[in-house]
């Protein structure tokens, strides 16, 4: 059926223009005719330029990967040349499908974009996709994402100046400004094109769908996609926010009571103070055992912060001060891996 993905000198397979009877009626169908990593290269009326959007990152992320079938399939013709990348297609074919952040023993893809490389299989393949976009050289990329609980959609960059605010408010109006060195695409920003992350909102969440085909729609359609001319949205910012993390040793699980005799527990409607407010009064869950040997704030300098932000009162915890959260996940697989939750501090007014 794919008779248009020729072998190239990378693991993403190539397909260009993709016939309209060879992509399925829907976009699972769409996700069971590719093979492992895919690149889909989209002719634009300006074939002298071009801009990429990866997604799928996560295989369980499947905003993104909805928001490029859709002009796939209403035969949207791009204004400059689109290269989509989508590296997790055989973690989102798991069965049920997109259940898979990553397949089991595999490395975080979205932390394997720095210096120094790693070796493995999940390394090699983001080294491939920044040889691409180096050989390929989009004026942009657009990375796609959904939170893993239910939220709000946000956009994410390590960047600011106007060329990142215009790509993220062709998405949505709230961007966090990070200078947390993660791995993540993003930040090749500081030495090759602007790359931003969008995070649609849970993948449970219609909306985050319909938010990621509007803003995939006119990144693919305007002119111009780097100033800010192209809206009168005024971006709301959050700057640097700190991660809360599981530290070695430590489990987590979500309740209503103390679940863990060594470990944290935390509330499961902490998903519903997603970009919402914290204070010192807001219960959030149970710790059994130290604070500090169970969780962890580190600066963009390494600096423990835990002590600055949480107490436990009779093993209970509560936030110190007044905070927003946000990236919270009831999901204990990523709350190990990745971490519970970001917060940003509340300036006192
Ligand atoms: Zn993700």
């Amino acid at each position: 059926m794919q008779q248009s993905i020729s072998a190239q000198d990378s693991s993403f397979q190539y397909w260009k223009d993709p016939d309209i009877q060879n992509i399925g009626d829907t976009a699972v169908e769409f996700l069971n005719k590719l093979h492992g990593p895919t690149h889909i290269h989209i002719s634009g009326n300006d074939p002298s330029r071009c801009r990429a959007v990866v997604t799928l990152l996560h295989g369980n992320e499947p905003s993104g990967f909805h928001a490029i079938f859709d002009p796939l399939k209403r035969q949207i013709k791009p204004v400059v040349d689109i290269h989509y990348f989508i590296p997790s297609v055989d973690a989102a074919k798991q069965a049920p499908g997109f259940i898979y952040r990553m397949l089991p023993h595999q490395k975080d893809l979205n932390r394997c974009f720095s210096t120094p490389f790693g070796d493995t299989e999940q390394d090699l393949l983001a080294q491939d996709l920044l040889e691409n976009l180096k050989s390929f050289n989009p004026e942009s990329v657009i990375d796609i994402h959904n939170t893993s609980g239910s939220s709000p959609s946000f956009g994410v960059t390590t960047f600011m100046d106007e060329r990142h605010d215009a790509l993220v408010s062709l998405f949505t109006h709230r961007t966090i400004v990070t200078d947390l060195p993660l791995g993540s695409l993003m930040e090749i920003s500081r030495f090759m094109m602007p790359t931003v992350t969008i995070e649609c909102g849970g993948a449970q969440d219609i909306a985050s769908n319909v938010m990621a085909i509007e803003g995939l729609t006119k990144y693919i359609s305007y002119a111009n996609v780097l100033t800010l001319e192209h809206t009168d949205m005024s971006l709301e910012f959050f700057h640097n926010p700190l991660r809360l993390e599981l530290l070695e040793g430590s489990d987590i699980a979500y309740g209503d009571h103390c679940l863990m005799t060594d470990g944290v527990t935390l509330l499961p409607e902490i998903e519903d103070f997603n970009f919402g407010f914290v204070n010192p009064d807001t219960r959030l869950g149970f710790v059994s055992g130290e604070l500090d040997s169970n969780l962890t704030v580190r600066d963009a300098r390494g600096r423990e912060r835990l002590q600055d932000y949480f107490r436990l009162s009779d093993g209970e915890l509560y936030p110190l001060r007044t905070l927003k959260l946000f990236m919270v996940t009831t999901n204990p697989e990523i709350a190990r891996k990745d971490c519970l939750f970001y917060l940003i501090e509340e300036p006192a007014d």
